[in-house]
């Protein structure tokens, strides 16, 4: 590989210059996946779009769109060579959300009956409590936006 890494300060994007060795498991003209260097579970993986943005907002469609395709191809090829049972897909996207390495990056995280994890669920603290004309309300201004 001998890409330029888009943004020197970025850990994935020296992965991808080939500055810091990684695992890697797959990769097509614009997205790479390697597997995590802390893993939560055996296989865990990121997939990272090449190029440097920070969350899927800063980044182009199209190429979101190839990351997505890699993690739909990958996900089920993870979890049979682990032999999980399942497993999380998910993206800390932008630093509220506990994003650390500001590169976009999806997870691939394999799962098994007894592993004593929690679903995605669990991610938020406490839930807010909603009444059916906030729900209804949050719904007509995400559609509003949305179609704007
Ligand atoms: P996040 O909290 O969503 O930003 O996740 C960042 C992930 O990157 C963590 O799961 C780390 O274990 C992983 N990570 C950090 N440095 C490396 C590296 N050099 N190679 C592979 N994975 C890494
Ligand atoms: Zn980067």
């Amino acid at each position: 590989m001998s890409v330029e890494p888009t943004d020197e300060d970025c850990i994935f994007c020296r992965i991808v210059a080939g500055e810091i060795p990684s695992r890697t498991v797959h990769e097509t003209e614009n997205v790479l996946a390697f597997l995590d260097a802390n893993p939560l579970a055996p296989g865990h993986t990121l997939v990272i779009p090449k190029a440097h943005h920070e969350t899927l907002a800063d980044t182009p469609e199209e190429l979101a769109s190839e990351v997505f395709s890699v993690l739909y191809g990958l996900t089920p090829i993870v979890e049979e060579t682990i032999d999980a049972d399942a497993s999380n897909v998910a993206f800390n996207n932008g630093e509220a959300a506990g994003q650390e390495i500001p590169h976009l990056h999806g997870h691939v995280i394999p799962r098994f009956e007894d592993d004593g994890g929690n679903p995605i669920h669990a991610i938020v603290g406490s839930r807010p409590d909603l009444s059916d004309d906030e729900l209804d309300d949050i719904a007509e201004r995400i559609s509003a936006n949305h179609q704007t």
